[in-house]
């Protein structure tokens, strides 16, 4: 008889030489991953692959046109031991939104959480332990992977769940508030465009803003709508939500945008929802307008999604252009002409590049808004979530979100 396969004692001490009060959010390498193929119309039974790096050349070629898009998820080890995901059916349907919005095939739900739950059973070992407030970290995800370059879907894709303990995301947490910036002439989306979906294109434009704004000493981007600019959309990567001052009996109404180019963050649907049942609280999504946010109608902001749950905002600053009374207030439009400009000047692109010193140099005001508040709304929500994941809220049960309900 041949002995089975050594890799895993390897990965068995991996997770029993983690410390989990030192998680971050770096990459662990865990046991294994799952991975299905589609091809020929279907996809398949699917393999649990040890992990190691992933072999980018099998999908090179389709990478081109951008068809790929991804989910983040969380499972927690909770009070009676047992492990779930929090709430996998909501990603699954976002997947398949992503999935449409650039001709990929669907994953259907079965599916996600059949192979969320594969990984995560073959990596229980990296579930961080229940009392700790860190998580096993799902990263689902589908990419085009047949070769391809003609500008039409891929003939084979890949659907990939990778696995990761993290920790907590900003040290600071829900105690810290950051400073957000809504910088001028960078859009997030188009007005018709994939804000609504998780599909990769809408991210890698975002890291040369989000650095620039880092270098400015802000923590988070918050985006406009596209089409006017006058309407809050989101932040980079989270939600906006905001709580009204408390009334006479404590209730708060919890105030979340409502638009096409802004993702559904579960972790914002889930917060709505405890907000009205859990603290009998109000809860509107609708347009919310700058000038809203500005005239002090919010007592509490804060940026939420999954890898960070909830992160006050302490204050929210908007840089405007000084002089928006020329022409053309946007120097990107302006038109070129070979009479006054010449040959070159007409094909002259560099400054259509938002991103550069110039426009750094662009005399610009900033309008301010500041929330001085002690979060203790959002400081209830987050609680009564964490309780939720952790199997602590009384009738925790009830709300349907980890699963599988008996636990892995
Ligand atoms: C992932 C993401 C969110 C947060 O969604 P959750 O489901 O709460 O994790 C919010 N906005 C954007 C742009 C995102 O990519």
């Amino acid at each position: 008889m041949t002995a089975p396969p050594r890799i895993d004692d390897a990965a068995a001490a991996a997770a029993a030489a983690i410390d989990w009060d030192k998680l971050g959010f770096d990459i662990v390498r865990t046991r294994s991953y799952a991975e299905y193929t589609w091809r020929d119309g279907a996809w398949d039974a699917g393999v649990l692959v040890p992990s190691g790096p992933l072999s980018l050349d099998v999908w090179a070629t389709s990478l081109h046109y951008g068809q790929a898009c991804f989910e983040g998820l969380k499972a927690f080890r909770m009070r009676d031991g047992k492990v779930r995901v929090f709430r996998p059916d909501v990603n699954a349907r976002r997947l398949q939104l992503s999935c449409r919005a650039i001709s990929m095939p669907e994953v259907s739900v079965e599916l996600f959480v059949e192979a969320v739950n594969r990984a995560v059973t073959d990596n229980l070992d990296f579930v961080p332990p229940y009392g700790h407030s860190g998580s096993l970290y799902i990263r689902p995800f589908v990419v085009g992977s047949g070769p391809q370059v003609g500008l039409t879907p891929a003939p084979e894709f890949k659907f990939i769940v990778v696995v990761n303990p993290v920790g907590d995301y900003y040290r600071g947490g829900i105690s810290q508030p950051v400073r957000a910036v809504i910088q001028h002439g960078f859009d997030r989306a188009a007005p018709r465009g994939t804000g609504h979906t998780k599909v990769a294109g809408n991210y890698a434009p975002c890291l040369g803003p989000t650095t620039r704004a880092k270098k400015h000493g802000y923590t988070v981007m918050l985006f406009l709508d596209p089409k006017t600019n006058r309407y809050i959309d989101e932040f980079a990567t989270s939600n906006f939500a905001a709580l009204t001052r408390p009334d006479v009996n404590g209730r708060r109404t919890y105030v979340t945008p409502r638009s096409r180019s802004i993702l559904s963050s579960v972790t914002n649907r889930s917060l709505t929802e405890l907000a009205v049942k859990h603290f009998g609280w109000t809860a509107e999504r609708r347009q919310v307008s700058w000038d809203e946010v500005r005239s002090g109608a919010f007592d509490e902001v804060v940026a939420c999604g999954t890898a960070v749950v909830v992160t006050p905002i302490g204050a929210i600053d908007r840089e405007v252009l000084l002089d928006t009374a020329g022409a053309s207030a946007d120097p990107r439009v302006a038109p070129l002409s070979s009479a006054t400009t010449g040959i070159e000047h007409l094909w002259d692109d560099a400054e259509l590049d938002n991103y550069t010193d110039d426009d750094d140099a662009a005399p610009r005001a900033v309008q301010s808004v500041e929330f001085s508040s002690n979060f203790e709304g959002f400081k209830q929500l987050q609680k009564a979530y964490r309780q939720i994941q952790t199997g602590d809220l009384d009738g925790w049960e009830s709300y349907g979100w980890m699963l599988p309900a008996a636990g892995l």
